[in-house]
């Protein structure tokens, strides 16, 4: 494998302004990430912070016991947390099937990375965290996968039951239709070595499996724990025993954190960009479980009254409900990076373009948390380029700068005008053009004469032209029928790189490269020398 970069321009303009030196940071982070001192800077400030060391690792070694075999690797992370000095590098994600789409895994390895530079850096114990948000409660962003299939791309989703707002995490897996879903997918995928072998091995791991959530925990685990990845599971109610004291501290600052998120989205609009956090001002920005384990939104309804569809609490009865429920309470996209940084020691946080976004949102809301908010570091984008698409490419002298920078559309267009100068394009336009010029003129002089021609000439234009484009049509036919096998060419390369017009980790899931490459796959990808320099990964295969 052979990895370069590749400076591509970001559609995201708040992360391309901060990659490029743009961004005024200081007015929406609290670290400068292309600042070479930013991580001891973090180091330094994160001395005069406690953490329950004892209390998380003992609670991860339990969750991790209970839930998964055993791995060295992780458990000797889980117990160096209790080291005062170790810190963590952190990023999450809702779980997809089958690990969802590949940004998924370029997010861990991205954690795993930096987590292992900085280690090597600073010397202190860093550790890769994976923070599994399975408290979200829209399965339908999640219960599918894009596949090639009679030459199209098609998004094929899992049938169940929806209740939309029971979270993810509690969805039973129907584990009959979920193998049905698996094997459909490895059906577009065709049979090569190893899928005997992987399928059976997702088998076991779904048969394990009592909720979609467990089934990602599960994968993730067996792909990544010989790297030390520690899971966090954020809705497993144990967690949320840790999390009591914090939900108190959310409640009694409850209406400053909406003022500062209030003031911080002003503050992006009148500098230009778009506040994507949907705030209501009277958002308490938590979740409150009912009994059926919907889990409804509170709001504060009114002098210190928090309210979520006929459920009403004083703030003092909420604390207590915390105190005594924490299990039952959950928080939102506006105090979940908060309870993270109360929870974990963290070096830094890995981010999405999306998550960049709506955490130059929180600016404020952390100050008025009393926390720095972390170094957000933006996770790895990467390409795989397999080795049939890359000779593709060479054979239609395509380099993947020129299609990333102008889209599998125009690229092809240019190719065919160089290959064909003196098509008749031009001349057909030309012709419709005149034509349509010389019957106006006759249509104006028949209508002058007889009105009620009109409809006629109408329609006998529209024919003329029509044959036009008929012929148009017909040479367009033929030349393609002449460049069919490099027309081809460009169409593969487009739905392995740029598939339904993006990137190939918004479409594209890792089980395509495992079956058609081997299990090892993976670990060949973690592998390779990544750098932090905001640059486009393309990885060849
Ligand atoms: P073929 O596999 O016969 O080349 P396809 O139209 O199915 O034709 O796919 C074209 C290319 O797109 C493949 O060679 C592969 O590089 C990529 N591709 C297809 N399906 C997937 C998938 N599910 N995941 C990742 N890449 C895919």
């Amino acid at each position: 494998m052979e990895i370069t970069d590749l400076s591509l321009r970001h559609s995201n303009r708040l992360v391309e302004d901060l990659i490029s030196g743009r961004l005024n940071t200081a007015d929406y982070f609290d670290y400068s990430i292309t600042d070479d001192t930013v991580y001891e800077q973090r180091v330094k400030d994160l001395k005069n912070r406690t953490f329950a060391r004892e209390e998380l690792s003992s609670y991860l070694l339990r969750y991790h016991q209970k839930h998964f075999q055993d791995k060295e690797p992780v458990i000797r992370n889980i117990e160096r947390l209790k080291d005062p000095e170790s810190l963590v590098v952190v990023g999450g994600q809702q779980a997809g099937l089958l690990t969802g789409p590949l940004y998924t895994i370029h997010k861990i390895i991205s954690i795993l990375v930096l987590a292992e530079q900085q280690e090597a850096k600073l010397s202190v114990p860093v550790i890769p965290v994976f923070w599994v948000a399975g408290e979200d409660h829209d399965f339908a962003e999640v219960n599918h996968l894009h596949v090639s299939q009679n030459g199209v791309i098609k998004k094929k989703a899992v049938k169940t039951a929806m209740n939309e707002k029971i979270p993810v995490f509690y969805k039973n897996i129907d584990h009959e239709e979920c193998w049905n879903f698996i094997c459909s997918i490895f059906e577009t995928f065709g049979e090569t070595d190893y899928t005997m072998e992987l399928m059976n091995s997702l088998k076991q791991t779904l048969s394990v499996s009592a909720t979609y959530t467990e089934f990602f925990e599960h994968l993730t685990y067996e792909m990544f724990s010989d790297y030390g990845l520690v899971l966090i599971n954020s809705s497993d109610p144990e967690l949320r025993k840790m999390e009591a004291g914090f939900f108190q501290h959310l409640i009694l600052k409850n209406e400053e954190l909406s003022e500062s998120l209030s003031a911080q989205q002003a503050f992006m609009k009148e500098a230009g960009y778009k506040p994507i956090i949907e705030a209501d001002h009277t958002s308490a920005n938590l979740f409150y479980h009912d009994s059926k384990g919907d889990r409804l939104l509170l709001k504060r309804t009114g002098d210190s009254v928090f309210s979520a569809e006929g459920q009403s609490f004083t703030e003092a009865e909420l604390k207590q409900f915390a105190e005594q429920y924490p299990e039952r309470l959950s928080n939102n996209v506006v105090t979940r990076p908060l309870m993270q940084e109360y929870l974990l020691p963290t070096l830094a946080f890995i981010a999405g373009p999306g998550e960049i976004s709506y955490w130059a949102e929180l600016k404020r809301v952390f100050d008025t948390a009393g926390f720095h908010m972390p170094p957000v570091v933006p996770r790895l984008n990467i390409t795989i380029v397999e080795r049939s698409i890359e000779s593709d490419m060479r054979e239609v002298s395509l380099t993947i700068d020129d299609l990333f920078s102008k889209g599998a559309d125009k690229v092809r267009e240019e190719w065919l005008a160089k290959m064909e100068p003196s098509q008749l394009t031009p001349e057909i336009s030309q012709a419709k053009t005149e034509i349509e010029r010389i019957h106006k003129n006759l249509r104006e002089s028949a209508v002058s004469k007889d009105a009620s021609l009109e409809p006629f000439l109408e329609k006998n234009a529209f024919f003329i032209q029509s044959q036009l484009d008929l012929l148009q049509s017909y040479v367009d036919k033929k030349i393609q029928q002449k460049h069919r096998a490099e027309l081809d060419k460009f169409t593969r390369i487009a739905k392995s790189l740029q598939p339904n017009g993006g990137f190939q980790e918004r479409t594209w899931n890792i089980y395509y490269y495992l079956n058609k490459y081997g299990p090892h796959f993976v670990h060949e990808i973690v592998k390779l020398r990544y750098s932090f320099n905001f640059h486009h990964k393309v990885v060849k295969i």
